[in-house]
């Protein structure tokens, strides 16, 4: 039976560090760090997951501010709003909740961010410094993955990891993460997508198998080889008579199954999704505290 990757548990433990850390920062120069959400239009999805990263934000005393706008709003002013953020002191951080409207390009909007305020990770300066091993923010989720196998001392080197999925936000991010020559990483890594013909043929031959897909209990245990460690990425509503909402969360790995020839594996809920908010909250810090080194000088250990 594997070994549960408990990533709520670990996603609080970083969020009494980050807290401790803050209040350290705060007694030496009276600054906080902030960030600003913004949000566009009423997707409820999208709604809830902005009020998560604000009241993660307010819990470990960073400022948070949560810009809400109107499903109509024009590209231009959208960016010109961002702009504004881009210049305010107060935020060190700036998330644009994706999905957005149709009319208005994602895109644009991520390459209006200043790189040094885009705690997403999604600039292409910072995929770019991703790339090629370069200090950056790392995209939260990939983030989030890589502190849960080290935070479970589960050894990357050499090992054959396969990702399962090629997003911008998670697959592309993952694979490029562990491929580099540093510690928590130094991976061969195989990246899977829906134009593979024999999924298994991989899947099969992985030590570690990231699943990023956003199939419900897709991976089934015929598809990993014994002693795999898991790391399922998937949020998945299926429709539930017995809950309350009508509907439960499922991962994209069928956990039942897996978790008896695995010898790690996330959960889901309580894997990977509570760690995309801590890291998030990291991010925001690393990029507070650059912008004191920058602008005030002070140097912070
Ligand atoms: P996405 O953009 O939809 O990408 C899905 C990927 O899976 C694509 O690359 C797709 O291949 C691949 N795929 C689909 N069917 C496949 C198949 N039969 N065989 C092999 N590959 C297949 O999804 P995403 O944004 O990366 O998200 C993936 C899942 O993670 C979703 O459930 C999402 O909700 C969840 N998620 C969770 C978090 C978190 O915080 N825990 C964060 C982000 C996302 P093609 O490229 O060929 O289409």
């Amino acid at each position: 039976m594997a070994i549960l990757i408990d990533g709520k548990k670990i996603s609080e433990e970083i969020k009494k560090e980050l807290k401790l850390k803050i209040q350290e920062v705060k007694d030496k120069t009276g600054k906080v760090p902030g960030l600003v959400a913004i949000l566009v239009g009423d997707n409820p999805a999208s709604q809830l997951y902005v009020s998560s990263k604000s009241k993660a934000c307010n819990e470990i005393g960073m400022n948070s501010k949560v810009e809400k706008l109107s499903s109509n709003i024009s590209e231009e002013d959208l960016i010109n709003i961002v702009n504004q953020y881009n210049h305010d002191d107060n935020y060190h951080g700036i998330l644009v909740q994706l999905p957005l409207p149709g009319h208005i390009s994602e895109q644009k909007i991520i390459e209006t961010i200043l790189p040094s305020k885009d705690v997403d990770g999604f600039h292409p300066v910072n995929v770019g410094n991703l790339v090629i091993g370069n200090d950056t923010f790392y995209p939260c989720t990939p983030y989030g993955i890589v502190e849960l196998l080290k935070r479970y001392s589960i050894e990357t080197k050499g090992k054959h990891v396969v990702v399962v999925g090629r997003s911008n936000i998670v697959g592309k991010p993952i694979a490029n993460m562990l491929l580099q020559k540093k510690d928590g990483a130094n991976a061969i890594v195989t990246i899977c997508h829906s134009a593979a013909k024999d999924l298994n043929r991989y899947t099969k031959d992985a030590d570690i198998l990231i699943a990023a897909i956003g199939k419900e209990n897709f991976i089934t245990s015929d598809m990993v080889k014994e002693g795999v460690v898991v790391i399922d990425v998937g949020i998945n509503r299926i429709e539930d008579k017995n809950s309350k909402k009508g509907y439960r969360i499922v991962g994209d790995v069928k956990f039942d199954e897996v978790e008896k020839v695995a010898s790690y594996i996330t959960p889901v809920p309580g894997g990977v999704g509570p760690m995309t908010i801590a890291m998030l909250l990291k991010n925001t810090f690393l990029a507070f505290i650059k912008s004191l080194e920058k602008n005030y000088g002070y140097i912070i250990n």
